[in-house]
């Protein structure tokens, strides 16, 4: 049965599945459940990249501290016309992302928080990375609503050996904030990257279990693309070994972290069809989760790639409105989709790719149902 029970095996299995036929009862699944779950809107998410700076070295991110790249960071006033043009168009959400950005001052982005909320009236996400437990409070009572921190891969070795930062905490550190955001009354995303150099089908089978166990609000996952001026994007295999390549290492200046990691027969490709799959086994495992088709998904496969998704699960799309300006210094991976529009451009691509599959807009907030249960619940026992 294709049901929230799914055992590890056959979620394994799922993702192994190479027969058309089989497979297009995943497809049909998923799409079912979607439609039963979250309905027809296709929930739209203004998505505004506020800053490029970061204090991290995710071997694999192209905006990682050590890399030489022009740095910027958007005033109040630039994100709150965004907000603007998102509320003169209809969506409902903002979601304001950055790199793990520690001059991104936690007042600022509170009274940014609360100026959106008052002058627009917007939902608020924020994906700024693992930030302290006082920052998190903070700008929940300003009146952001969700926040979305990926935990990339469910395998610690794996996440060590992917995240070398000296202060990051490891994948339990992250987890842990995941925890924490929850019990701060966060509606709570997550997600992970597929295909990265490593990762296994076991490990992606057990993301998968994690989703499930975290019992997220939200799911968002992209295939690995490489990015030539990160350790991640020129690697070798070295005696059964994934190694950064003696070019890379040997440029002292590009990077002081190497990466270094087993090879296995198990390899999961960075593909769009098995991001599919991860979409449409998320939205089986977890069937009231707000899922989106993601920028990763279109830049590999253009508009094909993100109506796929969003008929294998998918109810969420997140037009980026980030101003032209910035959008090419926002580079966490190459050639991401749509560096060289502008928002109006953005949004109308999405809204035609919902309207080609049938679907349409969705209006209002678009909480997950599992999160509107919990906020019920509590204020019931506070009262
Ligand atoms: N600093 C924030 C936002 C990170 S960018 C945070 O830590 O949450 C959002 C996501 O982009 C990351 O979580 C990661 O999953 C994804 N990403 C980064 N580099 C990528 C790459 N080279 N290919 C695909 N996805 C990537």
């Amino acid at each position: 049965m294709l049901d929230a029970d799914l055992s590890p095996q056959e979620i394994a299995a799922w993702l192994r599945e190479t027969n058309e036929e089989r497979l297009q009862t995943l497809w049909d699944a998923a799409d079912r459940i979607r439609r039963e779950r979250v309905g027809d809107a296709a929930r739209l998410r203004g998505l505004v990249e506020i800053s490029n700076r970061c204090a991290r070295n995710c071997l694999y991110c192209g905006v990682r501290a050590e890399r030489r790249v022009e740095r910027y960071r958007m005033t109040q006033t630039e994100i709150l016309e965004c907000a603007k043009f998102a509320k003169k168009n209809g969506l409902a959400t903002l979601v304001l992302q950055a790199g793990e950005d520690r001059t991104l001052d936690a007042g600022f982005v509170a009274e940014t928080v609360r100026a959106i909320r008052d002058d627009f009236g917007l939902t608020i996400t924020l994906s700024l990375g693992e930030r302290t437990d006082s920052e998190l409070v903070r700008w929940k009572e300003a009146g952001a609503l969700r926040y979305l921190l990926r935990f990339e891969t469910s395998n610690p070795a794996l996440y060590a050996a992917l995240h070398p930062d000296v202060d990051g905490a490891g994948l339990e550190g992250r987890i842990s904030v995941l925890k924490r955001l929850r019990e701060i009354g966060y509606e709570v995303g997550s997600g992970v990257m597929i295909g990265i150099p490593g990762q296994t089908f076991d490990d992606l089978t057990r993301d998968l279990a994690l989703f499930r166990e975290l019992d997220l609000d939200m799911i968002g996952s992209g295939p690995f693309l490489p990015h030539s001026e990160t350790p991640l994007g020129a690697l070798e295999i070295r005696d059964g070994y994934w190694e950064t390549s003696s070019f890379q290492s040997e440029n002292a200046a590009a990077s002081r972290f190497t990466f270094r990691y087993p090879t296995s027969n198990d390899q999961v490709p960075n593909t769009n069809d098995l991001t599919f799959k991860v979409v449409a086994l998320s939205r089986i495992l977890c069937p009231d989760a707000n899922i989106p088709s993601t920028t990763a998904v279109a830049t590999l496969d253009g508009s094909g790639g993100r109506k796929s998704a969003l008929s294998r699960g998918a109810n969420v799309i997140m037009p980026n409105l980030t101003p032209t300006k910035y959008r090419r210094l926002y580079e966490i991976y190459p050639n991401k989709a749509a560096t060289f529009e502008d928002a109006e451009t953005t949004l109308q691509t999405a809204l035609r790719q919902i309207a080609e599959i049938g679907r349409f807009p969705g209006v209002g907030p678009g909480s997950s149902k599992r999160f509107l249960a919990r906020v019920a619940d509590v204020s019931k026992r506070e009262r």
